[in-house]
């Protein structure tokens, strides 16, 4: 089956969903006709937010973009891509240190699939500095006005699950 080049998969932990993460879905879904959110599930790391947390939860944040789907993946990333029928795969890039690592997985999901291409974001400058982990560092440090500093940081709808968690 052919890959459909104006459909793009971007994959990550996603955990949690940051407004670093939107601002890359909403700009890839400005350029694509399609696009598919993955989120990896790895066995070997023990994320905060479980696959099926994570799923409904990015499902609310892109609810309103109509060309979004949000899925969960076992395996690799270039695997899923392919199987979505996508041949784009969109990264997001914040700084030389991620653009260094994504370098050497780019030619790696090359070598596996040459059919899928690997497009790149540069992060918006007002997200190059939020992350997951800071994210979690944040509500886990962050007393009571943990709430009010991460309106800064994530979507309103990662707020409450998230200081849930940490409470
Ligand atoms: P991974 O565990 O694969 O790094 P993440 O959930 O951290 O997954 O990120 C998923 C994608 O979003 C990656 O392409 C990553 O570079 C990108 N990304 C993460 N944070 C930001 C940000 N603040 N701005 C732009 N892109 C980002």
């Amino acid at each position: 089956m052919a890959l459909n080049p104006r459909h793009a998969v971007c994959t990550g932990s996603f955990d949690p969903p940051t407004l670093g993460h939107l601002n890359i879905i909403r700009r890839g879904s400005n350029i694509c006709e399609r696009l598919t959110v993955g989120i990896g599930i790895n066995p070997d790391k023990t994320p905060l937010f479980t696959p099926d947390e994570r799923l409904s939860i990015l499902r609310s944040i892109v609810d309103e973009l109509g060309n979004v789907e949000v899925k969960c993946f076992h395996g690799l990333a270039v695997d899923f891509v392919q199987e979505c029928g996508a041949a784009v795969m969109l990264r997001g890039v914040r700084s030389l240190t991620d653009m260094e690592a994504e370098f050497t997985m780019t030619l790696a999901n090359h070598m596996l699939c040459p059919e899928v291409e690997t497009v790149f974001l540069m992060a918006s400058e007002n997200y190059t500095h939020i992350s997951s982990t800071l994210i979690k560092q944040i509500a886990h440090m962050g007393g009571s006005r943990a709430g009010e500093q991460l309106e800064r940081f994530v979507p309103n709808e990662v707020i409450e699950p998230l200081l849930e968690k940490v409470r």
